[in-house]
């Protein structure tokens, strides 16, 4: 049986059984699905409302599902989610030495000890390319500067739950300036994803959360992230009321970027900087989710937010 079919109805759930038959094909690993049509017209209707509240100043960036192992380690990821990263790995050597490595495996025996990891890590968040891009422009103007990215996203994080995945798309809303300008950005966009949310008839709240931080360790630094309420979240009940699902995040990373890179603003000061990011598949799982897989029967408002 396809291990998607299998996953819910080991839950016991036939509701998201059915749903995830209907919005995925299995591709034989927990969390990394075939897309159908029906719920890439979603996802691309999706991406369209959330281009059309793109701020008027935004630069748009589209990165490559790959970035720099580099520039991913500078930003001190692998301190805080080591267990999330993918890491590409390639065969090197001379061509007689690859072609030992692929006749063991023709023969039967195993070929990924021979893999060395390439200068490229899956990115695991659309952001993080952008910071180096503006540090490399010199001082932030004093109005700040916005940007509009987006990427396909790998967290290592298997998982047989209709809205976690280890390979999806993320569109992200980036600010960079002087920290009240960050928090005026974050507030307005809390504001205007309620709006979304409500345009799109789904059911959610708000609240105030926390990175899956590595390790005991991890806990200290989760605990103060949300003391400092650098995290929120726009919560969807998409499995169960009791465990809703984050479809949007906002962020305040303070001076984190900024001290990384080099970030300043004229004056010297270490800029500041936030998201607020858009989970597209688990935003589309929510749709699906809350009004069912007949898109033509979709409440009305839905249907002409999306033009659908
Ligand atoms: P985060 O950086 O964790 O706040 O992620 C930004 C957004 O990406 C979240 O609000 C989710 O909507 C989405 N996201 C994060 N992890 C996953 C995942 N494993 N599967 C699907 N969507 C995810
Ligand atoms: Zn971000």
């Amino acid at each position: 049986m396809p291990a998607i079919a299998k996953f819910v109805e080991d839950a016991g759930d036939d509701r998201l059984a059915d749903l995830a038959r209907t919005l995925f094909r299995p591709s034989g690993v927990d969390g990394v699905y075939a897309r159908t049509g029906l719920y890439e017209g979603v996802v691309e209707a999706l991406a369209a409302l959330i281009s059309s509240h793109r701020p008027a100043d935004a630069e748009v960036f589209r990165f490559p599902p790959v970035m720099s192992r580099r520039q991913l380690e500078k930003h001190g990821y692998l301190k805080s989610f080591p267990n999330l990263l993918g890491c590409v790995s390639c065969l090197g050597g001379s061509e007689r030495e690859i072609r030992a490595v692929v006749d063991r495996f023709e023969d039967g025996g195993e070929w990924t000890s021979a893999l060395g990891a390439a200068d490229l890590v899956l990115s695991p968040a659309a952001c993080y390319p952008v910071y180096p891009i503006a540090a490399e422009r010199g001082p932030v103007p004093a109005g700040g500067l916005t940007f509009d990215v987006a990427s396909d996203c790998f967290r290592h994080e298997p998982s047989r739950d209709i809205d976690r995945f280890q390979s999806f798309r993320m569109r992200e809303y980036v600010r960079i300036g002087a920290p009240e300008d960050i928090q005026a950005f974050r507030a307005d966009w809390i504001e205007r994803a309620k709006g979304i949310a409500d345009r799109l008839g789904l059911p959610y709240r708000v609240d105030l959360a926390s990175d899956p931080f590595f390790g005991r360790g991890g806990q200290i630094v989760a605990i103060s992230q949300i003391q400092q309420e650098l995290k929120f979240e726009l919560l969807v009940p998409v499995r169960s009321e009791e465990a809703p699902t984050a479809c949007m995040s906002f962020n305040y990373h303070r001076e984190h970027f900024g001290h990384t890179w080099g970030l300043t603003m004229a004056d010297g000061a270490l800029a500041h900087t936030g998201c607020v990011a858009f989970g597209m598949d688990r935003l589309a799982v929510a749709l699906f989710a809350t009004h069912g897989t007949d898109v033509g029967a979709w409440p009305q408002g839905v249907r002409d937010a999306l033009r659908l």
